[in-house]
């Protein structure tokens, strides 16, 4: 026998079960956005490789080593997209809508990159992102992290996430406080891991970020880009705070946050969990305000977040397996039950369109097809035998309470399951 194929490392085909919770979580999700006025945008998967390395920059993780990149037919070099903001962007300049009329999107679908994978990080995974366009003030920080919150209680998650925030300052803030960054950490180079080593020149605030707890030290001892703030970048700062608290939000600031990408500017928030291990932040986000201007546009003011979707579904999974619950099994006996049994399913759905019914495809006896209704798991099985077709009646038979069987007649089933299953 050949080899048999298997799916790519760190790239996972979701099954029921976890499918249908992962779309639930996401239509969720989505309920929350259009409360909020967010309107989806769907963008390619392949983008043209200069995109990222314009917009994430080259001393970033996902630009060094994470992205799928290849040469396609005519010679392009196309990329995998790693994340959705500069597709959003790109798409923003390329329609025009970036400017004039402010605008709140959302997106969802998978991402790519090549991580090594592990609970939490996979290669393949599905973010839903949330992008505004053309809001300077912050308030749409806040509404995107109120948008947020909302989101968690939603999905009932199990424990409540903590947020953290912090400012990132303007570029020129930055940059001054980069030269302080690397004098301090110059200090310490021979303690450095190699990732520290490298990016000491290239892009020390990243080190910040370092998941190696033995720069923990070093790193708490930094010089903070908090006390080197512009001013107006501080006065966003203390009124999202106020803000947060106007809207009864805990937070907390970490000096240290400066997520991964180059094009944050001013605010950068995070929602972290317990029990993911180093997997624990379930959504980043911020604003950057220079990113537009990056990628060729007139400036324009933008801030959103992303969402981790495979590690929600990770704190839903103790808690919320539950099967995805059907209404209705049909058992139908020989060829004539399968033909009325085959009409009166159209008819139950077309007339209860929230409810499920499934046909016992492929015959058997009526032991072997009340084990099959048994394990799918429906409310109740409708019975359609030689008597029931003689007297233009089902059976009708509860498989998750004690009742007992009831014979109704075909024209009067409709309603009496609108009746029962509302219940
Ligand atoms: P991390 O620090 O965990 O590597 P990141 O800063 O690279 O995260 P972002 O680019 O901000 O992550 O992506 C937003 C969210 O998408 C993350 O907070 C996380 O929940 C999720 N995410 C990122 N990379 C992966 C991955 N490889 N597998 C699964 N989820 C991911
Ligand atoms: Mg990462």
């Amino acid at each position: 026998m050949s080899k048999r194929i298997q799916s790519i490392r760190g790239m996972h085909d979701v099954l029921p079960p976890a499918s249908s919770m992962l779309r639930n979580i996401e239509h969720a999700l989505q309920a929350v956005l259009q409360q909020y006025g967010y309107q989806e945008i769907r963008m390619p998967i392949l983008e043209q490789t200069e995109l990222f390395k314009r917009s994430l920059g080259e001393g970033t993780d996902i630009v060094e080593k994470e992205m799928y990149t290849f040469e396609d037919r005519n010679g392009d070099s196309l990329t995998l997209r790693p994340e959705g903001t500069a597709s959003c962007v790109r798409a923003g300049l390329q329609h025009g809508f970036l400017y004039g009329q402010p605008s709140r999107l959302w997106y969802t679908g998978p991402f790519f990159r090549h991580e090594r994978p592990q609970k939490g990080r996979y290669r393949q995974f599905h973010q839903l992102g949330v992008e505004t366009f053309g809001f300077a003030s912050p308030d749409i920080d806040a509404e995107l992290i109120i948008l947020s919150q909302h989101m968690w209680g939603k999905i009932n998650l199990p424990q409540a996430p903590k947020l953290e925030i912090n400012s990132l300052g303007t570029s020129q803030v930055r940059q001054a406080y980069r030269e302080k960054l690397i004098t301090y950490l110059q200090q310490y180079e021979s303690e450095l891991d190699l990732d520290a080593k490298q990016r000491l020149h290239t892009n020390p605030l990243r080190i910040l970020d370092s998941k190696n707890p033995d720069l923990k030290n070093i790193i708490q001892n930094a010089p903070s880009l908090l006390e080197h703030l512009d001013d107006e970048s501080k006065q966003h700062f203390e009124r999202l705070q106020e803000l947060l608290t106007a809207a009864n939000i805990e937070y907390s600031i970490n000096t240290r946050l400066v997520r991964g990408l180059d094009y944050y500017s001013k605010t950068v928030f995070e929602w972290i969990v317990e029990g993911l291990g180093a997997q624990a932040t379930i959504c980043a986000g911020g604003r950057y305000d220079g990113l537009v201007d990056q990628l060729g546009g007139k400036p324009c003011a933008a801030a959103g977040f992303a969402i981790g979707l495979e590690r929600l579904a990770a704190l839903l999974e103790e808690t919320q397996l539950e099967e995805p619950i059907i209404d209705v099994y049909m058992i139908l006996m020989g060829g004539q039950a399968e033909l009325i049994g085959l009409a009166l399913a159209i008819d139950i759905r077309g007339k209860l369109p929230t409810h499920s019914v499934v046909i016992n495809c492929g015959g058997g006896s009526i032991k072997s097809q009340m084990k099959r209704a048994d394990r799918s798991n429906a409310r109740l099985a409708i019975i359609l035998a030689e008597d029931e077709i003689n007297n233009s009646t089902v059976s009708v038979k509860f498989l998750r309470e004690q009742r007992d069987q009831e014979t109704i007649s075909q024209d009067n089933l409709v309603p009496f399951l609108n009746a029962n299953l509302n219940k």
